[in-house]
């Protein structure tokens, strides 16, 4: 069974990441749209979002971590890394 904590694999390699507990609320693809987009793949049962590119300044930065800090689902990851690894 797949770990519902677990990233999606559309996540681009980087700190900021989507896990699986993600409702679809498209809040973080509002507050963030440089970084965060809703997968619109029909075949999934619910739609969510995923980090398509990381922040690359100290806006986007911000912009990405008030998308985590404002997610219901508390579905928003962040490695702590400081560069994108
Ligand atoms: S704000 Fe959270 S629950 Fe809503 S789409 Fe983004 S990651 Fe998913």
């Amino acid at each position: 069974m797949a770990d519902r904590w677990e990233k999606f694999s559309e996540n681009t390699k980087g700190r900021y990441y989507v896990t699986k507990v993600c409702i679809g609320c498209t809040l973080c693809s509002v507050i963030a749209p440089s970084s965060f987009r809703e997968n619109t793949d029909m075949e999934l049962s619910v739609g969510h979002c995923y980090v398509y590119r990381q922040p690359e300044n100290e806006t986007e930065e911000a912009l990405c971590r008030e998308a985590m800090d404002s997610c219901p689902a508390g579905a928003i990851g962040n490695n702590g890394s400081r560069n994108n690894q």
